[in-house]
């Protein structure tokens, strides 16, 4: 299916639509991104947690540096503790591998990469790496062949996937690029004074197209006319001069702005709620913790299959991939457990996981199931790259701290703990202005129509739970324009297209 990326440059926000639906956001706001290359000084050696903290420049958190991302900054090469692999003051050329998240700082690699369009510059490593994606056994000799005879002497390269069917000269010229703005950073380590930030992917364009950019784009929608000759530019310096055919690149002009009119603000209002109704009635509630994300899968209303088992199957298939959109939506990773509705027969089970294992393979994190517990949930880990949604976007709630609960003691005033200024949402019923914090967050402002008090409710796990098929009011809207709605799958080319119809469910056949 093809896919349109819209990008505000403005606010430093991309999202990447397939039909309607929003699959992935790029978002690049912060201080400290991913990527960027400092020139820092070690401020102290901990030999009890193996690690180094080094200054870049942030007053409050220092970076985060474990013995085993040294990489070329090793003192010496045999192993050691890491007391006599780094001292304190040593300057340090540094590469940010985590964002910070709470009150911890980045975590920092002497491992420096450089990222381009085909190819990943890896100055510190060796030989040369093929993307596993790339799987024509006849592409992957002629990029091998390729890259050895590139590869800069005593650096590593690795092939990232959008090389397949490249042309020699446009990857000559990824290269050429990518090695020019090595030996800067190379130059100005020696003569700046860290703690200074060296090389950032500050070209906010180029950085969402070569990480999103593919074949099966036919449109791209940008903030501003600068910004759309930019996109022609990028494309066409990968593509040999020429403008890639079939995708359509547009200036949004329009009064109401980018984010808003293709609801991307909306989408992400919706992504840090734990609850996602699925298209069938069904839906899952997703709940991070400290340690792990806990995914609950449940049949809500349904009611149009034939049989209990049938419905079951249905609903955690069409689960298995709204989960693996969320993961990526959300960005959220580490351990994930999802409890899908039980199931008695092994077919049914291996169904669930087939469909699932295909969802997510698309995700460029490499989700992995690594298990299916005694007790019938389902463990995968996702690889953490960058801020998870909640982090970029969701501020605790002050009123209830994030329990989902206020609490109500006898005796005590219903209203006591509302802050003053909420006033002109007016109700008599209590909890209704329970979660004001995530909504000044993002720009679009509800408007203060009847269903408010239901949506500030909604946020509370609790209720959903209580309250059941009563949230599924949210899930039908039909008011969005087309390429917009993040989560109701009922438009026209909607993928499984489910109609209430009275014939036996669409329920794949078993193997026989
Ligand atoms: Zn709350």
């Amino acid at each position: 299916m093809p896919k349109q990326i819209v990008i505000a440059e403005q606010h430093r926000i991309a999202a990447v639509f397939q039909g309607d639906q929003i699959q992935e956001l790029i978002v690049a706001t912060g201080t400290h991104q991913v990527g960027d290359i400092y020139v820092g000084t070690v401020e102290n050696v901990l030999p009890g947690i193996d690690a180094a903290f080094v200054n870049i420049g942030d007053s409050e958190r220092n970076g985060f540096m474990h013995v085993t991302d040294l990489g070329p900054l090793r003192l010496k090469r045999a192993a050691g503790s890491i007391t006599e692999l780094v001292a304190p003051q040593q300057k340090v050329l540094v590469q940010i591998m985590k964002e910070p998240t709470g009150n911890k700082g980045p975590r920092l690699t002497g491992n420096v990469t450089l990222p381009g369009r085909y190819l990943v510059l890896m100055p510190y490593g060796k030989g040369v790496i093929l993307s596993r994606r790339i799987q024509n056994e006849q592409e992957r000799n002629r990029l091998r062949a390729l890259a050895i005879l590139l590869k800069p002497p005593g650096m590593g390269l690795l092939i990232r996937t959008e090389a397949e069917d490249v042309p020699e000269e446009a990857i000559i010229e990824d290269l050429e690029s990518l090695q020019k703005q090595w030996e800067t950073v190379q130059q100005e380590a020696v003569t700046r004074r860290p703690p200074e930030l060296l090389n950032r992917d500050d070209d906010f364009i180029q950085r969402v197209l070569r990480d999103v950019y593919s074949g099966d784009v036919n449109r791209i929608v940008t903030d501003s006319h600068t910004g759309l000759k930019r996109v022609k530019q990028h494309l066409m310096n990968w593509n040999a001069g020429r403008l890639p055919s079939g995708v359509l690149i547009a200036n949004h002009r329009d009064r109401v702005p980018l984010l808003e009119f293709f609801r991307v603000n909306a989408a992400i209002r919706e992504a840090i709620q734990p609850r996602v109704d699925l298209p069938s009635g069904g839906y899952i509630i997703i709940e991070p913790t400290e340690a792990l994300i806990v995914i609950d899968v449940n049949s809500g209303s349904f009611t149009r299959s034939a049989t209990a088992r049938e419905t079951v199957l249905w609903t955690n298939c069409e689960a298995a991939e709204e989960i693996a959109r969320q993961l990526r939506l959300r960005n959220v990773a580490g351990v994930i457990i999802v409890d899908f509705i039980d199931m008695d027969a092994r077919r049914d089970q291996l169904q669930v996981l087939e469909t699932f294992n295909r969802a997510l393979r698309s995700d460029k994190s490499r989700p992995q199931i690594s298990q299916l517990s005694e007790l019938g949930l389902v463990e995968l880990t996702r690889k953490r790259q960058g801020q998870n949604l909640y982090e970029l976007f969701g501020r605790p709630c002050p009123t209830c701290s994030g329990l989902g609960h206020l609490v109500h003691l006898p005796g005590e005033s219903a209203t006591v703990d509302v802050p003053a200024t909420e006033s002109g949402r007016e109700s008599a019923s209590f909890g209704n202005r329970a979660h004001p914090s995530l909504k000044e967050n993002l720009s679009e402002d509800l408007e203060p129509h009847s269903d408010l008090q239901e949506l500030d409710l909604l946020n509370h796990p609790n209720y959903q739970e209580s309250k059941g098929g009563r949230g599924n009011r949210r899930r039908r809207r039909r008011d969005a324009p087309p390429l917009s709605r993040s989560n109701g799958r009922n438009g026209d080319n909607a993928r499984t297209a489910p109609t209430p119809t009275p014939t036996p469910a669409p329920v794949p056949d078993p193997v026989p």
